[in-house]
């Protein structure tokens, strides 16, 4: 796997706005956020700190998005509850 050193090009993006129309999820690290909807207190740090809006909230719930998240664990970094784990994208969700 190459490193940011070894790539000769970064992405272009030709159009403002346009990042909802790509499938981000499909280069995801190798992990992937699962939410433990016992623990959630429903506060909402992890939607406002996931920099990809990925955590949607639902009612009383949040949900991750896998389209859009990429597996940086930013929200299971946050989570005061604990409720977010980072799982092995092989691991059953
Ligand atoms: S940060 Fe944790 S406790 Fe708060 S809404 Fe998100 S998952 Fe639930
Ligand atoms: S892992 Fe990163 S991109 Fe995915 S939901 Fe959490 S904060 Fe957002």
């Amino acid at each position: 796997m190459k490193t940011w050193e070894e790539v000769p090009f970064a992405g272009y993006i030709l159009e403002p706005g346009n990042a909802e129309s790509y499938r981000t999820g499909d280069w995801r690290s190798r992990q992937k956020p699962v939410i433990n909807q016992e623990k959630c207190t429903f506060c909402l740090l992890c939607w406002i700190y996931c920099p990809d809006g990925a955590i949607t909230r639902r009612e009383s719930k949040v949900e991750i998005d896998y389209y859009h998240c990429k597996g940086c664990g930013i929200c299971a970094y946050e989570c005061p509850s604990g409720a977010i784990r980072m799982k092995s994208e092989a691991e059953e969700a």
